[in-house]
């Protein structure tokens, strides 16, 4: 067969490769800066296993002064949904992982190596998929679907490996009458490469995360080329990641049974792979069964990056926790480094896990609250206020009307070494802190510790007021709780109740909880001494006054 006249029938028009392998020239790079992309198909929302890979990617490039960018594969035209892409880059755009170039807009490209959308690149595959005619490493193949289905039955029902591969591979050997023929009359054809390896041969795979493997190797004549003129995954891969100079993939591990394929491409036109790093899919311990398993698209809403957007967890916490489970030395760091930027972190690409990421809601809340400790309550306020702009309006009216009196209510326990470490993501901060408003205090149930009786709990509260002075520190505040409870007959200090539990009915430290319970509903809050100043004298008295009726009608 001549190749030549064959590859001129199938793409007439298509330039040489040598066209493009000239405009896209090799990136001018210092050494070892490797160029990463993230690389996602638009087939829905970014999944939180995709912003992982483009935290490895972004992080790798960032650290080898090398370029990391965003290319959008949307070659299987099926697959594609309404606003896939804007999908993406809007969450980009709040997960800013730092891509230097690639289809970062909708309206705009940055770099010079697009077009950074597949189906924008038909041209380029085109002049690939002729080189590969050219190298007699393809061919054109008529067959219909229900021919490849039959032939499927067919080798199932002989119990043979299903595929297109030797004597089944039918349009392999037709003619160039055949072919010219077939196309002549209209037919419709994908073009197959011709897959010089058998079911025996095994080829040697190099992974960064996964070590040196020699596996069996693809044996198909794969389809690089459908009938729309664009290609397939693989094909794609290869003329991209060429062109555009990438030097490491690091992809899922759903890519790694077609790994030998995309080697075995590179191959046949002559180039040199990048390199690679498969990673494995996000898993989590399902609820019900207690298992590990897949985080799945379609069951679980943390699969969407959205979701952690919608319930207000900060990016820098979402980022700080998929750094964590990328390379477990990452929490250590953390803790040495509370509020240096992620970026000065040594990332190390052998330490990605092979046996699945766990993600795990209960550790990231812990990290987002450590995060989330290390603001300050003016950072948290706005961060809090932006949030509830766009999901809690009434909320974020509040905010709005009271801006400082919300912001000392965060600024409690927090400029000091051990900050306090309560909020996770935003969506919570709404009930955290609604006692600290008259009109949800009203509402609140007391649970007051039981040991003591409506009588105690009633002179805890009655004379409180007269111990209290707005302009105390918190020692002079907490000495006259002491006096407090020195009045009524109760241990000023807990040592003294320990010494002689019979002589007292309780201590200062039971004065505070019965304080803290009717002041804001609660065992739990932050320092009740800020709470106190905050709420001043007269709103003390008011609520005090408003559980002393609730206790006297009880
Ligand atoms: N478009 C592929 C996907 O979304 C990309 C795989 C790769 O990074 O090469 O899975």
């Amino acid at each position: 067969m001549d190749n030549k006249k064959l590859a001129d029938l199938l793409y007439p028009e298509a330039k040489s490769v040598d066209f493009w392998f000239e405009r896209y020239k090799p990136r001018n790079l210092p050494k070892g800066a490797e160029v990463t992309r993230f690389a996602p198909s638009p087939t829905g929302f970014l999944h939180i296993g995709g912003l992982f890979g483009a935290l490895v990617d972004a992080t790798i490039a960032r650290q080898t002064n090398g370029v990391c960018y965003l290319r959008i594969e949307d070659t299987d035209q099926k697959r594609k949904v309404k606003n896939g892409v804007e999908g993406i880059i809007d969450s980009f755009r709040m997960f800013d992982v730092g891509f230097n170039e690639g289809k970062l807009s909708m309206d705009n490209e940055v770099g010079d190596y697009g077009p950074y959308v597949q189906s924008n690149r038909r041209e380029i595959y085109k002049s690939f998929a002729k080189e590969m005619v050219l190298r007699g490493k393809a061919y054109p193949c008529f067959c219909s679907e229900d021919e490849l289905n039959n032939l499927r039955e067919q080798q199932m029902a002989k119990k043979l490996n299903p595929g297109y591969y030797g004597q089944y591979a039918k349009c392999r050997n037709l003619s160039y009458e055949q072919i010219a023929d077939n196309i002549k009359a209209g037919k419709p054809w994908v073009l197959r490469f011709r897959c010089p390896y058998t079911q025996d041969d095994k080829i040697e795979t190099n992974d960064l995360v996964r070590g040196n493997r020699i596996i069996p190797c693809n044996y198909n004549d794969v389809v690089i080329m459908k009938s729309n003129n664009l290609p397939p995954y693989n094909f794609a891969h290869v003329v991209d990641d060429t062109l555009m100079h990438t030097t490491l993939v690091v992809r899922s591990d759903e890519w790694f049974p077609s790994f030998t394929e995309h080697l075995q491409l590179f191959e046949a036109l002559g180039l040199t792979p990048p390199k690679y790093a498969h990673t494995s899919a996000m898993q989590k311990i399902d609820e019900q069964t207690n298992e590990r398993r897949k985080i799945s698209k379609r069951k679980d809403p943390e699969a969407n990056v959205a979701f952690f957007v919608e319930q207000g967890y900060p990016v820098e916490a979402i980022f700080d926790y998929l750094m964590i489970i990328a390379n477990s030395n990452f929490e250590d760091w953390r803790a040495q480094n509370p509020k240096a930027n992620i970026s000065e972190f040594k990332f190390d690409i052998s330490k990605l896990n092979t046996s699945g990421a766990l993600f795990d809601m209960v550790k990231l809340s812990d990290v987002s609250k450590n995060t989330i400790s290390n603001m300050t309550g003016q950072q948290v306020f706005d961060a809090v206020s932006s949030w509830a702009s766009r999901f809690d309006t009434d909320f974020y009216k509040l905010l709005s009307q009271n801006k400082d009196y919300y912001t000392q209510i965060l600024n409690i326990d927090r400029d000091i070494p051990k900050p306090r470490k309560d909020i996770s993501h935003w969506a919570e901060v709404r009930t955290m802190y609604e006692y600290m408003f008259d009109d949800v205090f009203d509402n609140l149930n007391f649970a007051f510790p039981e040991k003591f009786s409506n009588a105690q709990i009633i002179e805890v509260l009655q004379n409180y007021p007269n111990y209290f002075n707005p302009t105390d520190d918190q020692t002079q505040w907490f000495g006259r709780i002491k006096d407090l409870a020195e009045y009524i007959g109760w241990a000023r200090e807990v040592k003294l109740f320990k010494q002689q539990p019979d002589l007292y009915p309780g201590h200062c430290g039971d004065v505070s909880t019965i304080l803290r319970v009717a002041l804001t509903g609660r065992t739990m809050t932050p320092n009740l001494y800020n709470i106190c100043m905050l709420l001043g004298k007269d709103r003390i008295e008011y609520r005090l006054n408003k559980v002393l009726n609730k206790l006297k009608t009880a």
